[in-house]
């Protein structure tokens, strides 16, 4: 059984330019374990989808090593790239093949015998059946991110890399993406996907990387990542004006733009209850309280701000 499903090792990509040289990826290290769900995240130019491509064997890279489902790149070029099935972040799709005739066509490219094909159940797990046969052109996008789903999924990959896949797509279709990674995941696939919504990840993922500048900011379990922050803000409305702010060691306390007063401290330096004390010291009368938790986008904010 295969323990690692995707290792790497001092990867670096320098795109050359006219402008200069860019430094997409600064010696990056990582290993991603078989059978999780893993998010790689980070900001807009973080290098993501340079590392994606590839590992999809789109972009090739400037130095460093690679090794999908035990296969190095450089070595096994072939095998690395059959263990490993990529929807990439744009919707490039040839517009005069048909939804199954680009999977045939897929398929074909990737070697999969014609009696191991299964693109008819693969447009259905999709739920694109009913357009098979349509013209590209008329699919909506959606539909083309579908496709683009479907043609990841021809070879029986080991791994499913995802780059965005819900960005800019309806409440639906989002749905039906995950649900689908979800089902592929329990039936043992391991999936990589990026993605801007925290929250998704935070749901989705077992372990996270954040990536910024091309480095590893931080790498964990979703759950340790989240724990890591043991920030607590309680949020409370003073009946009539609080002219003193509350304050001491360790609490945090800013106005808000709806007149609210924001106090963060941390859980492992003082009770919510010695808060709400060092309120009432200071004079306030609270007339409503919340509490909020830390979440990923926190976590993120924290580790990508500083580096
Ligand atoms: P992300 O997917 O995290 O937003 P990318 O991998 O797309 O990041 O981009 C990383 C950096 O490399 C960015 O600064 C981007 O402008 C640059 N870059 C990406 N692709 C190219 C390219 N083909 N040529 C030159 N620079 C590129
Ligand atoms: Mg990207």
């Amino acid at each position: 059984m295969q323990e690692t499903a995707i290792d790497i090792k001092g990867l670096t990509k320098i795109y050359r330019g006219r402008e200069g040289d860019k430094h997409a990826l600064k010696g990056l290290d990582l290993d991603i374990p078989a059978g999780c769900v893993f998010g790689l995240l980070g900001p807009n130019g973080a290098g993501k989808s340079t590392l994606i491509n590839i590992l999809a064997g789109l972009v090739r890279k400037t130095s460093g090593q690679v090794t999908i489902w035990g296969f190095d790149q450089d070595v096994n070029p072939r095998q690395s790239r059959a263990a490993i099935g990529v929807m990439p972040q744009e919707l490039n799709l040839d517009p005069f093949f048909n939804p199954r005739d680009a999977l045939e066509m897929q398929a074909g490219l990737y070697g999969v015998p014609k009696a191991q094909r299964r693109s008819d159940e693969i447009l259905e797990l999709v739920g694109l059946q009913d357009k098979a046969k349509a013209y590209a052109r008329t699919l909506s996008g959606g539909m083309r991110r579908r496709l683009l789903l479907a043609k990841a999924l021809v070879h029986h990959p080991h791994i499913l890399v995802l780059d965005e896949p819900t960005a800019g797509v309806d409440i639906e279709l989002r749905q039906m993406l995950w649900e689908n990674v979800r089902r592929l995941n329990e039936q043992g696939m391991t999936i990589v996907l990026t993605t801007h919504y925290l929250e998704e990840a935070e749901e989705m993922c077992d372990e996270i990387a954040i990536i910024n500048h091309g480095r590893l900011v931080v790498r964990d379990k979703t759950r340790a990542l989240l724990g890591q922050l043991d920030t607590r803000r309680i949020v409370i409305r003073a009946e009539g004006p609080a002219d003193v702010m509350p304050g001491g060691q360790g609490l945090h306390a800013v106005r808000r733009d709806d007149g609210t007063l924001e106090l963060s401290y941390h859980a492992r330096d003082m009770t919510a209850d010695a808060v709400l004390a060092r309120v009432r010291a200071a004079g306030i009368v609270i007339s409503d309280m919340r509490t909020e938790q830390a979440d990923l986008e926190d976590v993120f904010l924290k580790l990508t701000r500083s580096r």
